[in-house]
């Protein structure tokens, strides 16, 4: 089902912007993006937009998951930390990707009907939890790539702390309602920062995040 619309979403929010990556580009042709939605949502599932997945939070715009994917350099072997799991789509693309990807979310009710979604598609290479991700996954450090799928005041200096040598940390930062998309490569002379794209992402709530009320 919508093979023809994944297709289309591919070739021009993809291709035509420039993503790549030809991994990342197969990995979206066959993720189905709808099942990680509600049913009332699926008429526009592969369209150019956030969409709503209560809670007050989004799946990402398909172009935002490609290019932050994209930044990850995922070549196969790789474990991989995703904070915010959300809907669960962009832990899928991963998890396509890479070897093992861990995941969390704060919010106990997306967690659970995620968990669902992962367990019918058959993804048994995502660990998913409910925490706060801001302090990151210590347990299971180092991590190849981190990725933060919600926008952080400032990067979180314990993300870099869990990075293997050579790894990269993908985030947004910024303002309340506008951001940068930031990759921070950890190398053995210090972390190397490279600026992406402006994006807006619901914030990131947390010890080393927004507080709750701001
Ligand atoms: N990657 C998701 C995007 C979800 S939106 C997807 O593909 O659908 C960002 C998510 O981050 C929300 O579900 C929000 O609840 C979660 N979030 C915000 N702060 C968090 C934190 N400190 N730890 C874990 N998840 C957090």
């Amino acid at each position: 089902m919508f093979e023809e619309e994944r297709s289309m979403m591919v070739r021009y929010q993809l291709m035509d912007r420039d993503i790549v990556d030809r991994r990342v580009l197969k990995a979206m042709e066959k993720v189905p993006r709808h099942l990680f939605m509600d049913e009332s949502l699926w008429d526009r599932a592969y369209s150019d937009m956030a969409l709503p997945i209560g809670e007050g939070q989004t799946i990402s715009q398909p172009f935002m998951v490609a290019i932050m994917t994209e930044l990850l350099e995922l070549k196969g072997d790789e474990k991989v930390l995703e904070i915010g799991t959300g809907s669960g789509y962009q832990a899928a693309v991963l998890a396509e990707l890479c070897r093992e990807v861990y995941t969390i979310e704060r919010i106990e009710r997306l967690a659970q009907r995620t968990k669902r979604v992962f367990d019918e598609l058959g993804y048994t290479n995502i660990t998913l939890r409910v925490g706060d991700g801001t302090v990151g996954w210590p347990e299971e450090a180092p991590f190849d790539g981190i990725i933060v799928t919600a926008a952080a005041p400032e990067i979180p200096e314990v993300y870099i702390e869990q990075l293997s040598d050579g790894g990269r940390l993908v985030i947004p930062v910024g303002e309340r309602y506008s951001q940068m998309l930031y990759k921070v490569e950890r190398t053995k002379a210090g972390p190397l920062i490279y600026t992406s794209t402006p994006c807006v992402f619901v914030p990131l709530i947390g010890e080393h995040g927004w507080k709750e009320d701001q």
